[in-house]
């Protein structure tokens, strides 16, 4: 019995002594502004080789109001704050800092179960001073960040930019984000040729560049644009269409090339081989990306506009209708209204004219702004025509004003105004520009013209008069003959 004790008395000492890391021998406290930072289980500590500190990865990134990852794929640790995104490749004596290859003299590793990094190298590179202060018991290491550390963010809340999924095809190059549905900005750049997509309230967990020799897309470039937003870039080709759908988890983007107009492939031959492409793009990517049926399109939008110069579309938006009123006018009548009646009015003209019509709206029926804008967007229209009447706080606000988007071309906006005001005698209240949702998206030349101030009482009389919407009808065919003329002899 006593042996027995004594065994396993042994047993127990070795034990101890085994298991007890050679590192935990020298205590390494870490302070950030002179706070120590509670490690928990798992204790700083000094590697023999090199000599340098190593640390818990995820507390000491955290701590310095960085956001960590860790990539099992790859076997590499990650953190990125608003300026630096780190990367350390594990048992690799390099790290990546803005993708800028950094020797180390010692790697990141698991030790004990427990992912390791270099605390000078990652305080450093973070924008710290680190001091290190020999003391009787070990070492006292003191960071000081150069700038203070941005409040911790609350990753959970966050969406998350996990995976990059590619799919080119002979005719297209298909792309799949996977982020969680929420809030996303698209929109083209010029020369280069970019698509930019703005992740709102995501964080990039990828930080990477990838290259592709591809006809329509060279390369995809994902970065944190600020503290919340995730920007994705596509380098694509001038002759490439753009479309985005989101669906539950993922994005989906899907890079084609452009459209031939009908006149140039009326071959039958060509056209038909074009078919078979096509249908042969599908079947692979159908087969091997199964999505779900629900998705939303995201508005991207355009860096140019297509003038469509062949195209005798053009496209009519009455402003409202059904359960959106628009404004409401001082005598009480809706814009919903007026605007569907002088928008009819204008189809017919239009038609007499020669000119094809759509109407996103014929009745008086609910439609939402984005769905306009993808009917226009479906067709080679080469202009869209929003109709609306205009409201202001200030009762004596009067006369007509045509907006068009942001740093956009004038010429339809001029004629429209510059059509209609001889024939009415309205006061000018100018070309404007706006980001009104029908304008900004449309990717033909779109205006939206306010016919007259429903808040003036002499305007709003005026406008309901049969006589004077003929009059703003004959100004807006008018405006749009010189417009269509002047885009013939471009
Ligand atoms: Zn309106």
């Amino acid at each position: 019995m006593k042996t027995a004790v004594r065994i396993l008395f042994s047993f127990i000492i070795m034990s101890i002594v085994f298991v007890m890391p050679q590192h935990a021998l020298a205590e390494v406290s870490v302070y950030i502004n002179q706070e120590k930072i509670n490690f928990e289980d798992t204790a700083p500590f000094i590697d023999k080789e090199s000599n340098r500190t190593l640390v818990p990865f995820r507390k000491i990134f955290e701590s310095l109001g960085s956001t960590v990852s860790y990539d099992g794929n790859t076997k590499t640790v990650m953190g990125i704050n608003e300026d630096v995104s780190i990367k350390l490749p594990l048992n690799q004596r390099k790290a990546y800092k803005n993708n800028a290859v950094i020797e180390l003299d010692v790697a990141a590793k698991v030790v004990d179960g427990r992912t390791m990094v270099p605390l000078r190298f990652i305080a450093e590179s973070l924008g710290c001073n680190v001091f290190a202060q020999k003391r009787q018991y070990g070492l006292a290491i003191h960071i000081t960040p150069l700038k203070p550390i941005s409040e911790k963010r609350l990753d959970d809340d966050l969406r998350k930019l996990k995976e990059v999924k590619v799919n080119p095809g002979s005719n297209s190059f298909l792309t799949l984000l996977e982020v969680v549905k929420g809030s996303v900005q698209a929109f083209e750049l010029n020369n280069p040729k970019r698509l930019v997509i703005d992740l709102e309230d995501t964080i990039n967990q990828l930080d990477d560049k990838y290259t592709f020799k591809h006809e329509l897309v060279s390369s995809i470039r994902t970065s944190e644009h600020d503290d919340s937003t995730t920007r994705v870039v596509f380098d694509i080709s001038p002759e490439t269409d753009t479309k985005i759908d989101q669906y539950e988890n993922k994005l989906l983007v899907t890079l084609s090339k452009k459209t031939i107009s009908d006149e140039s492939k009326d071959s039958e031959s060509e056209s038909e081989s074009d078919t078979k492409e096509d249908e042969e793009d599908k079947e692979e990517y159908s087969s091997e990306w199964k999505l779900p049926l629900e998705s939303e399109p995201i508005l991207i939008v355009p860096s140019e506009r297509e003038l469509n110069i062949e195209s005798n579309l053009i496209i009519i938006d009455p402003g409202h209708g059904g359960e959106e009123n628009g404004a409401t006018s001082i005598l009480g009548n809706y814009e919903r209204i007026i605007n569907l009646s002088i928008a009819l009015q204008l189809k017919d003209r239009l038609e007499d004219e020669g000119y094809e019509v759509l109407m996103t709206r014929e009745g008086d029926t609910t439609i939402s702004l984005k769905d306009r804008v993808i009917m226009a967007n479906n067709t080679n229209a080469f202009a869209f025509i929003s109709i609306h009447a205009n409201y202001s706080g200030r009762p004596s606000a009067k006369g007509l004003e045509v907006f068009t988007m942001y740093n956009t071309d004038h010429t339809l906006a001029n004629y429209v105004q510059y059509s209609i005001l001889p024939r009415t005698g309205q006061v000018d209240r100018k070309v404007k520009e706006a980001g009104f949702v029908v304008i900004k998206y449309t990717k033909m030349p779109a205006i939206l013209v306010e016919t007259g101030f429903l808040s003036n009482i002499d305007e709003e009389r005026w406008l309901w008069q049969g006589e004077n919407q003929k009059k703003i009808v004959e100004g807006i065919v008018a405006g749009i003959e010189k417009y269509k003329g002047s885009i013939k002899n471009k």
